[in-house]
């Protein structure tokens, strides 16, 4: 199959690698020119990994290529996704289409033969519909048929989770675009991954429904973090306890500071304007939106407790700056409101992160950037641990605690035991967890 992959983001430029890696001809298109030449000079514009040597292997093969121009492969190809942002628009948390129409715009110009354009971007319902016009406006004499197919990957995991999918969901209403898409996904189909085929319009809610449904799963799990806390519960023993119900699932229970990330934060909104444009609005989502914000905020106040009530002039810690680990993605980061409210505060803040700083360094002001976790520390009154990644996990807490000028430890992932964090002499604070535990901590699924 000749595939054109329109966006060379996260999901595009995963997606185009696998798909090359399938043994399909692909490229991959991008109008930021700084980002295929990159891609060209045998760069990667994203940290994920992997990736690196996913798309040396596939271009060395000649298999994958990249192009700001989408004329001639477009013309050509049998496939075009569109992998463009779809970010939420200023003002009112709809999704914004823009880039998905511009796209389908381009598009429509250099079509040749039978095309499937599919829209892997995650897209309100109704917008395959809108895309399939566009293109008719475009080309009236275009053959060509609309399909939709979201994108379930995770970025830190992204290429194992578009191999080996929990499912493919396949939005059709031309069967014309069925072969076309069983052979694009035939490697996976031979992996038994369960291909959903379904209504276009039933596929893009699935995603929005899916992202949207975890994102009120975390938030559940960390109202019953705080509820722990008052009454002297373990959070992470309850998530275990429910989570080992099947009907529930242990995944996505782990208490923490409130989901950030490219997806749930803008997913959660377009559903609940979506709803309330239908006329049937989804509450609990709406509840989730709102939690999730006072949550953030909420994390700001644990830290300034934990220091005795004010950081004013005081210097904080920040370990970990990405929504998540194993990605440098900054966007919507629990990070950027805790640091703002801290620094509204009157802290100073130090932050140190494997793979974020250089996008963290365009979106936060008056932050001293670090090379080292220790770095963070020296003078703090508080380390701040945001974001779980490994190099987190088996710090000298002694030599951290030594750099300090204060001894609060405040993980906001509960990474570590607070009976080892207090024999390295720190006041600890995590979430969900009463004092000093004397059992071994129960391992739960990650997200
Ligand atoms: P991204 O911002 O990393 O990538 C989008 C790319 O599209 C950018 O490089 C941009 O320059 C390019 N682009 C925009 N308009 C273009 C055009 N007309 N022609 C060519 N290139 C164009 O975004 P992303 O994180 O890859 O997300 C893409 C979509 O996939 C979104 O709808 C998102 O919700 C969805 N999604 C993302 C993830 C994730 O983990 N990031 C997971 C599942 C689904």
């Amino acid at each position: 199959m000749r595939i054109v992959m329109i966006g060379s983001g996260y999901v595009g430029l995963v997606s185009g690698a696998c798909f090359a890696d399938f043994g399909h001809q692909v490229v991959c298109v991008d109008k930021d020119e700084a980002k295929i030449d990159r891609l060209m000079q045998g760069g990667i514009p994203i940290y994920e990994p992997g990736l690196e040597d996913l798309v040396a292997r596939n271009v060395a093969t000649g298999r994958l290529d990249f192009t700001v121009d989408l004329t001639g492969p477009v013309a050509r190809a049998d496939v075009v996704f569109i992998a463009v942002g779809t970010p939420a628009r200023r003002g009112d948390g709809h999704a914004d289409l823009s880039y998905v129409y511009a796209a389908a715009r381009e598009i429509a110009g250099a079509l040749n033969g039978f095309t499937v354009i599919v829209t892997k971007s995650t897209v309100p319902v109704g917008t395959g519909d809108e895309v399939e016009r566009i293109i008719r406006e475009v080309n009236p004499d275009a053959e060509f048929a609309v399909a939709s197919n979201p994108e379930f990957l995770r970025e830190g995991a992204a290429i194992e989770d578009f191999k080996r999918p929990d499912r493919i969901v396949i939005g059709l209403e031309d069967e014309r675009a069925r072969p076309v898409m069983e052979e694009v996904y035939r490697p996976l189909y031979l992996n038994q991954a369960p291909i959903q085929f379904t209504g276009r319009r039933t596929s893009e809610l699935i995603k929005y429904a899916a992202n949207a449904f975890l994102a009120m799963k975390i938030t559940y799990i960390n109202e019953v973090a705080e509820l722990c806390e008052q009454v002297g519960a373990d959070v992470q023993q309850v998530a275990r306890g429910i989570g080992l119900d099947n009907r529930i699932g242990g995944k996505f229970l782990h208490a923490g500071p409130g989901y950030g990330g490219s997806c749930f934060p803008k997913d959660t909104l377009a559903l609940v304007k979506t709803a309330e444009d239908a006329g049937t609005p989804i509450r609990l989502i709406e509840t989730t939106v709102a939690v999730n914000e006072a949550r953030k905020r909420a994390m700001a106040r644990k830290v300034i407790a934990a220091c005795g009530g004010s950081v004013r002039g005081k210097t904080i810690g920040i370990l970990g700056l990405t929504f998540k680990p194993n990605t440098d993605d900054m966007r919507d980061a629990p990070s950027l409101s805790i640091i703002q409210a801290l620094q509204d505060s009157g802290a100073v803040i130090r932050a140190f992160d494997p793979e974020g700083m250089s996008a963290a360094r365009t979106m936060l002001r008056d932050v001293e950037f670090v090379s080292s976790p220790y770095a963070t520390a020296e003078d703090a009154a508080a380390v701040v641990i945001v974001t779980e990644w490994d190099a987190f996990r088996a710090l000298d807490l002694e030599r951290l605690k030594a750099e300090m000028a204060g001894n609060a430890l405040v993980d906001l992932r509960n990474i570590y035991r607070p009976d080892v964090a207090e024999r390295a002499g720190f006041s600890y604070v995590s979430i969900g967890r009463p004092g000093p535990m004397t059992d071994e901590p129960l391992s739960i699924a990650a997200e």
